[in-house]
């Protein structure tokens, strides 16, 4: 796999090169696209090695969230260079100066080449993981891309229609923002604290107040640790007595049904008060008045 890392920086290197010599911004948009895989991949090697580090106790959750920071700046910088791209060649729509098609013919097909060698390397176990085909669909687009590149260093070459440069451009830079809007979500999820894909927190809930001697569950929180790893917090009401026994029952009920390693809870007994209301009024008994609480029905039957 390095080596795979290896030849897509050099071409990288050889496309943008390519495309400053040529005047050519569709090159250096198909080269930037090829730089920003092969970044990814070195990022996600480096933050992979990063995240096998044990825990410490200034970082206790470990290091596994460096994997989701470093795709997110990945995005970030793939939109800011996809748009100024753009911005570029629509200038250039106008009055698009000389472009040396050749060069921009034999450098696409370079492209094309190794966007083709290392799809049919991912291919190989593409059926195995859902993110490996996403790799190897990404893989084909590329190559889509370092195709029309190749179309468009043709028409000029052969017709001087120097257009089909910026034209070029703009397409590839809206398929580099469509590519990052696709899969920017799961990583602003995660980064803004939200609930793992998949757990809904009403249903948590339900499964909590169904366990034996829990009379209620409310002030639930879920969060993702990194991408393998979901945490909770809650409050439980209980008429028990055998409290860490029903923390246990909690806890593992959590880790089976929803995937939740890590949970912190809280035990309350009926008609007490509850501890993070103190200092809050409650005209109506026992309520939360947190904003987050407010957006789910918590308090439910
Ligand atoms: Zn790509
Ligand atoms: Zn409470």
């Amino acid at each position: 796999m390095l080596w795979a890392v290896i030849v897509n920086l050099a071409l990288t290197g050889a496309q943008i090169a390519g495309g400053l010599v040529a005047v050519s911004t569709a090159l250096i948009a198909d080269g930037v696209h090829n730089l920003s895989d092969a970044m990814a991949l070195v990022l996600a090697f480096g933050a992979r090695r990063l995240a096998r580090r044990p825990a410490t106790s200034d970082f206790s959750y470990g290091w596994g969230r460096a994997e989701t920071l470093a795709a997110f700046v990945n995005f970030l910088a793939l939109i800011v260079v996809s748009l100024w791209l753009a911005i570029e060649a629509f200038g250039r729509l106008t009055d698009p100066p000389p472009v040396a098609g050749g060069l921009v013919m034999g450098l696409a097909a370079f492209a094309l080449l190794v966007d083709l060698a290392t799809a049919a390397l991912v291919y190989r176990s593409a059926r195995e993981s859902v993110n490996i085909r996403a790799a190897f669909l990404h893989n084909l687009a590329d190559a889509a891309a370092s195709l029309a590149v190749i179309v468009g260093g043709a028409l000029i070459w052969a017709f001087g229609w120097y257009l089909a440069d910026p034209v070029l451009t703009l397409l590839i830079s809206a398929v580099i923002i469509w590519h990052v809007l696709g899969e920017i979500g799961p990583v602003l999820r995660s980064l803004m604290l939200g609930a793992p894909p998949g757990i809904a927190a009403d249903q948590v809930l339900a499964a909590l107040r169904k366990l034996p001697g829990v009379a209620d569950a409310h002030h639930l929180h879920l969060r993702q640790i990194d991408e393998t790893r979901n945490a909770a917090s809650v409050h439980l009401v209980t008429e028990t007595a055998d409290f860490s026994g029903l923390v246990r029952d909690a806890k593992v009920m959590l880790r089976e049904t929803f995937a939740i390693q890590h949970s912190t809870i809280e035990i309350e007994l009926p008609g007490g008060h509850c501890a993070d209301e103190i200092g809050e009024d409650e005209p109506d008994g026992h309520h939360h008045h947190d904003d987050h609480d407010n957006a789910r029905d918590d308090h439910a039957p």
